[in-house]
């Protein structure tokens, strides 16, 4: 699977997206279906306001309390039988997965969707150690095998039609049946045929997960199509990798997030399939189990007064079926893991914003706010993403703007200067084409005139017309 780096900045990733007829039309269909479906199963709750600030302070509190929960986390896991491992970054993470890969003397493991994993780079750290990492999500399965990268948090191959995957299946499936066509049911039988040896075969399944009960040392996976209970039951060996920001204090907690989750997700009343483990039991499920808490920049983010709000994301992907930015660039133009609004101010601040993709990603928003409405635990992402644009203004300003600030300074001071400045821009109406527009100037100029006309400046000011109309100056 390709990695992000050397990605360019927004407008130029998501140039081509944004003139792809065929990819806007699967964008525009599955986003406008998927918040059509979620805005009904959130009406069907009175009580979804209170349920999204509730969610909101829990997470406010555990963040704020992070250290004590993640203790409280660690001991209940170890005292139920699992080990914990921290990872300061992605290397430090991928790094403690293939020695235990190896440990349990495999080259092969099947993996549950999982953004953490994705984060690192999983796949291809394992990857370059020889051991192989198996998809078994349908969707993560298509990206896999079209050696592509996912494009949306819920739906990660929300970029192909049927069309496409079915041609995907019979190229790059090995054991794909002889005349699969398109059709839905027969493409997802050919999938199911295809993992099913993998999960009887697999003795490591790797996962992440949507919550950790500090309480209970217990991890709990939600989804939809079964396969990621096979991938947490049926290895013999388990390894979780989860944010640190995935902790809850207590099993109540849950409540509140397993009723806001899936129908701000997949626009469910309750996931298909919900599994919760505590560490092992003898003789059921993985005898060898291993929880990999990653840092990855998050302390950092948890120490912005502002930015911090991010981490109370649960990866719901509300805020991407919402977003009009997002419908037209797609995801892969985000250069992250996370695509759509939440990745616009998560990325930056776990990767910092020394890369053209994550110092131009806060800009990447129109700012209309409708990822706010839904966010299910309220994060502000407009507030957030005002904030990093105005940092990184101050922080890149460049030299043209610096010295065209400059010189707006120096003729704005004096009423002679800008009188001046004044008859010299009048006669920039002559350069004006027809309709009175400007539509190409030399650079730095042309950095307007690139993308958008001018109107021609008119024959005299407003100062020059009340001299000369009411006879004074002033
Ligand atoms: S920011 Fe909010 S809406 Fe977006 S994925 Fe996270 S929880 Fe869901």
């Amino acid at each position: 699977m390709p990695t992000y780096l050397g990605m360019p900045a927004f407008p130029q990733a998501a140039k081509s997206a944004v003139g792809n007829a065929q990819l806007r039309r699967n964008l525009t269909h599955a986003t406008t279906v998927i918040r059509t479906k979620r805005a009904k199963a959130v009406a069907e709750l009175d009580d979804w306001e209170q349920l999204r600030q509730t969610a909101k302070a829990i997470k406010d509190h555990t963040l704020a309390n992070l250290g004590t929960y993640l203790v409280r986390l660690e001991e209940n896991v170890t005292r139920a039988g699992g080990h914990v491992h921290w990872a300061r970054d992605a290397a430090e993470a991928n790094d403690i997965v293939t020695n235990l890969v190896r440990q349990a003397g495999a080259d092969r493991a099947v993996k549950v969707k999982s953004m953490a994993t994705q984060e690192t780079g999983l796949n291809e750290a394992l990857e370059a150690a020889g051991i192989t990492a198996i998809e078994t999500d349908l969707a993560e399965l298509i990206v896999q095998l079209g050696h592509d990268r996912p494009s949306h948090i819920l739906v990660p191959a929300i970029h192909r039609n049927r069309a496409e995957i079915g041609q995907l299946f019979r190229v790059a499936m090995a054991d794909a049946p002889a005349g699969l066509t398109d059709d839905p049911p027969q493409l997802a039988a050919a999938a199911r045929q295809h993992l099913r040896n993998e999960f009887l075969a697999a003795t490591v399944g790797i996962s992440g997960a949507n919550f950790a009960v500090a309480d209970t040392g217990s991890l709990l996976v939600v989804e939809s199509e079964g396969n990621g209970r096979m991938c947490v039951t049926l290895p013999n060996t388990l390894i979780s990798v989860v944010g640190v920001e995935k902790v809850l204090p207590s099993w109540r907690d849950l409540e509140v997030f397993l009723a806001l989750l899936p129908r701000s997700s997949t626009a469910e009343r309750m996931n298909p399939y919900t599994t919760i483990w505590s560490g092992v039991t003898p003789g059921d499920g993985p005898q060898d189990f291993h929880l990999v808490l990653l840092d990855n920049g998050r302390t950092d983010t948890l120490a912005d007064a502002t930015g911090r709000q991010a981490l109370r994301c649960i990866r719901c992907s509300a805020c991407l079926n919402v977003c009009p930015v997002y419908e037209r660039a797609g995801g892969h133009a985000y250069g992250s893991p996370y695509p759509g609004p939440i990745g616009a101010i998560l990325s930056p601040q776990l990767r910092g914003v020394g890369s053209a993709i994550d110092a131009s990603l806060p800009f990447a928003s129109s700012l209309c706010g409708a990822c706010y409405e839904v966010c299910p635990v309220a994060i502000n992402i407009p507030e957030v993403l005002v904030e990093q644009r105005s940092r990184s203004v101050e922080n890149h300003r460049h030299f043209s703007e610096r010295a065209v600030f400059a010189a707006s300074g120096y003729v704005l001071r004096s009423p002679r200067r800008l009188a001046l400045a004044q008859r010299a821009a009048s006669l920039g109406r002559h350069v004006a084409g027809r309709g009175g527009r400007i539509r190409r100037l030399p650079p730095p100029l042309s950095a307007w005139t690139d993308t958008r006309d001018a109107p021609a400046p008119p024959p005299e000011s407003f100062r020059a017309w009340w001299a000369r109309t009411r006879g004074t100056g002033k």
